[in-house]
């Protein structure tokens, strides 16, 4: 079945915004179909109803005329006979002249309706009330037949100059008739008139009531567009904070000093996006600042998992790491060189100070040798106990021998109050062709050994 709420927001507010436009086509097609048949209604006036008014007026005064004629005539009764008494009229040229006049304004009157009548019936312009124009046709009709009756007669009388009183009575019968049926027709045509000025009326006021009713229900489903457009993304904008937010929580529990700074800088209204795009701007640099920490952190680990503890000098480890290294490089022409050092007598500084002088005594030792050490080319290793070595990267074996001189020569002669004086012994050699790193190790432990067996406190190299 057919389920609004579970169709996506797409295919929601496109079907209303195609409702809503299929509204606003049809409250235009029907303005537009309104708007003809008003215009041709108008037009209907204006072809017909219009010239039938001003021949009604003309009609009307020429039916005065004819009235005034009528009563012009005087007569004067008189029996030629008994059976056919005549009528004897005072008839001039005047008189003449005056029917002539109004008896061709009727008739032409008459046609003129004819024809508005006729061509509104023929030529498809009339739209209402079709039977009764056709009446009112009719009507014409039978006004034509009862003035050329009327004109029958009285031409008769103005040729004998009198007539008969049943020709009288006739020619009176028909002038009411005339008059009657003319009557009736101005009645018609302000009916008609009416009717159509009616219909006109009536089809304005539905045009405005259905228009109205289009156009409320159109502006029932925009507002309802509207709303629900501005609902579903307000909606959907804080969920989508919302989310950004828990992140926020998700990443640390203490406020973000830039969520601050941007909330306390920017005095500017925003709206929900501009809000959202600072959430998503202060989550990426949080990120990002997140990540950093984490390499920062890694490195750390990194550096702790490569250090001896007790002296911070590089551990076992990173010494047999670094060898690979610079024996890798050593085959590709780049020499390097190894000092062995050992201190003299450790056991007895352990055995007279005890063990907590002893690592004191390592810890100055490895910072003391540091200190001539160059970093970029220099690295000390804690080998085990207190054994240590140097990895010279660069340089040849007389620079390794000079430093150990250095070395030799600093610790024999440094001295710190709390701690007992101590002196090192010290093997050098240099990389040499085929070495591997046992066998590199190996010569420097028979030098160290022989500095050792030679008395102690001296450098010996090959
Ligand atoms: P020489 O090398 O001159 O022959 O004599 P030595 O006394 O130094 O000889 P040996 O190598 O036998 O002694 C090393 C001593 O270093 C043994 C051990 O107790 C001590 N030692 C090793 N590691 C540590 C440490 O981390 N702290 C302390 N305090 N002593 C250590
Ligand atoms: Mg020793
Ligand atoms: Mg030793």
């Amino acid at each position: 079945m057919f389920d609004w709420f579970s169709l996506s927001m797409t295919k929601k507010v496109g079907g209303l915004s195609f409702i809503l436009l299929s509204f606003l086509f049809v409250v235009i097609l029907f303005s537009a179909y309104q708007s003809q048949r008003i215009y041709y209604n108008m037009m209907e006036v204006a072809e017909i109803d219009v010239p039938l008014s001003e021949i009604v007026a003309e009609v009307e005064v020429i039916q005065l005329r004819q009235d005034l004629f009528i009563e012009s005539l005087q007569w004067h009764p008189h029996a030629t006979s008994f059976n056919s008494p005549m009528v004897e009229l005072q008839l001039n040229d005047q008189t003449e002249q005056d029917f002539r006049t109004f008896n061709q304004a009727l008739a032409s009157q008459l046609f003129k309706a004819e024809k508005v009548l006729h061509n509104a019936l023929t030529l498809g312009s009339v739209r209402l009330k079709m039977t009764d124009h056709q009446a009112l046709m009719e009507k014409v009709g039978l006004l034509h037949k009862h003035r050329i009756a009327f004109e029958k007669t009285l031409n008769k009388a103005f040729r004998t100059q009198s007539m008969s009183l049943q020709d009288w009575s006739v020619l009176e019968d028909i002038d009411q008739k005339l008059e009657y049926e003319s009557d009736r027709m101005l009645r018609m045509i302000d009916v008609l008139t009416m009717r159509v000025s009616d219909a006109v009326e009536g089809q304005e006021h539905r045009f405005v009531l259905i228009n109205a009713m289009l156009g409320i229900s159109a502006l029932a489903i925009g507002t309802y567009l509207t709303l629900y457009i501005i609902l579903s993304f307000r909606k959907r904008v804080w969920s989508l904070r919302g989310q950004i937010h828990h992140l926020h929580h998700a990443l640390s529990t203490e406020s973000n000093p830039q969520r601050e700074h941007l909330k306390s800088n920017n005095m500017r209204t925003k709206d929900e996006l501009d809000e959202l795009e600072d959430d998503l701007q202060i989550l990426l640099s949080r990120f990002s600042s997140e990540i950093d920490n984490r390499q920062q952190i890694e490195n750390e680990l990194i550096e702790l998992a490569t250090r001896d503890k007790l002296t911070g000098a590089y551990n076992r480890r990173k010494w047999d790491e670094q060898m690979q290294a610079v024996l890798h490089l050593a085959h590709q022409g780049y020499a390097f060189s190894v000092i062995l050092i050992d201190v003299d007598y450790f056991k007895k500084v352990n055995d007279t100070q005890g063990h907590d002088v002893g690592d004191k005594v390592l810890k100055v030792l490895v910072t003391e040798l540091n200190r001539l050490l160059k970093p970029q080319r220099d690295s000390l290793f804690r080998l085990g106990g207190e054994e240590f070595a140097v990895l010279l990267k660069s340089g040849d074996s007389d620079d390794a021998k000079q430093l150990a001189e250095q070395l030799r020569h600093h610790i024999e002669t440094f001295s710190q109050p709390d701690l007992p004086a101590i002196t090192i012994s010290l093997g050098v050699t240099g990389y040499q062709e085929g070495d591997t790193r046992q066998s590199l190790v190996k010569r420097v432990d028979q030098l160290l050994y022989e500095a050792k067996a030679a008395g102690r406190n001296q450098v010996v190299s090959d």
